[in-house]
């Protein structure tokens, strides 16, 4: 086994492993498997939870592919393999920055964009939004620039099913801080004023902590341009958040794994320790945070007016089914936008995602609260795990045949298929 994702849900051992540092070096690997009859596929950060990043025989990783080409203006133009996390210092002495991030950093800019990465925000895309333009070597071994609109909409968010991307431009927006607040919340309260939270704050998240009232509500602000930090420090934050996020709550996920019934104990001590802060800092020291404890997790987007129901519908059959469960559920909102396969494309979006800690006994909790998803038009997130297939992809994504004929025209051969590929979009060749 040459190759495992960081949740530990999938693992390859491809017959090579490559690592161009060229987009010719690319175009040879794809030609060489053209002529062998073999498939390729590129890995990023293996932070996909799903078998998307899972490789056949030639797996090319594009470490080599890293950092700045250009700045113009506004727009920027990285590598593909460049990692989320070096970005920001490149583009700081040019006054810029990405206008939305995840929760982490840890991905490179191809792999997230390539699964619809996004963040929270209801007048914010997620980061394949963020592409104005991005080049590729297509399954016919063609190096391309993609610029035209209706090709990118399918490029920007192609599942790694269109090509192997080796450059990406992302529109940036003058740099800036955020104003967070995180604050304890009553789980209620929190859900009877949802909409308003989502709709006044720039960027609002909750967690909820199962088998208890207690929330988090995490509120950021954009300020304009960048202002000097303030409140608990970078590296009080870091020992805040390694002490409790990671340490803390690595111990109790453990011990919850061991003993599932003291979870709604444990669960009740996490939510009555929860205490607020308020901090200043630049955009991506705010929106990113480490995450140590390794989990899985399920993720499904509803259309917004569905947000309150989809998380009605999971707290229920926790309660109904018995489940135990020690890690909390997330909830984010993100703007409508015009991406073939994006989880938003074409409507505003609420997400909540599920997690489990990667060690604790596999059950139907992801199935179960998979079917509230589908009952509600619940579109999955394609990094994350989920057992959907072309027939219900198609229902719930009114551009799905579009995004595949941009595909048969892009790998008519699919060199770049694999398992779940050929799952999700239809096993079809
Ligand atoms: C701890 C953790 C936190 C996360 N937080 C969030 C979050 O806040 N929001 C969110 O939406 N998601 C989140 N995710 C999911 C994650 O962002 C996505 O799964 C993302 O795709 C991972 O990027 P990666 O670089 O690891 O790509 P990989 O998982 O390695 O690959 C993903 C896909 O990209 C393709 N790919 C990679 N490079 C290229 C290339 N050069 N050309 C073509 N295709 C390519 C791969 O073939 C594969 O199809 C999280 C995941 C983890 C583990």
């Amino acid at each position: 086994m040459i190759w495992q994702n960081w949740g530990r849900t999938e693992s390859a051992s491809p017959a090579s492993v490559l690592t161009p540092v060229s987009e010719d070096g690319v175009a040879a690997a794809i030609e060489t498997a053209r002529e062998t009859g073999t498939t390729v596929k590129a890995v990023g950060a293996g932070h996909s939870f799903s078998g998307i990043a899972v490789p056949g025989e030639t797996m090319l990783d594009l470490t080599n592919m890293r950092g700045l080409v250009r700045i113009d203006d506004l727009d920027a133009t990285f590598r593909a393999g460049t990692h989320l996390y070096e970005i920001p210092a490149w583009l700081e002495p040019h006054g810029l920055a990405m206008a939305n991030l995840g929760d982490i950093d840890r991905q490179t800019l191809a792999g997230a964009t390539s699964t619809g990465t996004h963040g929270t925000g209801v007048t914010f895309g997620g980061i394949s939004t963020q592409i104005t333009r991005l080049r590729l070597v297509t399954g016919r071994c063609e190096e391309r620039e993609i610029t035209d609109p209706t090709e990118l909409q399918a490029a920007a968010l192609g599942l790694g099913a269109l090509g192997i991307v080796t450059e990406i431009t992302v529109r940036c927006v003058p740099a800036f801080s955020i104003e967070a607040s995180e604050q304890p919340a009553k789980v209620g309260d929190v859900l009877g004023r949802l909409r308003e939270e989502i709709e006044t704050n720039d960027h609002f998240e909750f967690y909820w902590f199962p088998h208890t009232e207690a929330a988090l509500t995490k509120r950021n602000k954009r300020l304009s341009g960048l202002v000097e930090p303030s409140g608990p420090s970078k590296f009080r934050r870091y020992v805040d958040d390694e002490l409790l996020s990671n340490k803390l709550f690595g111990g109790l996920c453990r011990v919850s794994a061991r003993f599932p019934n003291a979870v709604p104990t444990i669960n009740k001590v996490s939510g009555n320790a929860l205490s607020g802060r308020t901090f200043v800092d630049a955009s991506a020291a705010v929106f990113a945070s480490e995450r140590k404890v390794r989990f899985r997790e399920m993720e499904y987007a509803v259309p917004l007016e569905k947000l309150g129901e989809a998380f009605d519908g999971v707290r229920k059959l926790i309660a109904d089914k018995g489940y135990r469960v020690s890690f909390p559920i997330e909830v984010r909102a993100a703007a409508a936008d015009d991406l073939m396969l994006s989880t938003a494309s074409g409507r505003t979006s609420g997400y909540v995602a599920v997690h489990r800690y990667f060690r604790d006994e596999p059950d139907d909790y992801f199935r179960d609260v998979e079917e509230v998803m589908m009952n509600l038009g619940g579109r999955p997130h394609w990094g994350k795990m989920h057992t959907r297939d072309a027939d219900y992809l198609r229902e719930v994504y009114p551009r799905f045949d579009e995004f595949c004929a941009v595909r048969d025209r892009l790998d008519p051969d699919r060199i770049f298929r694999n398992p779940y590929l050929d799952r999700v979009l239809g096993d079809d060749r």
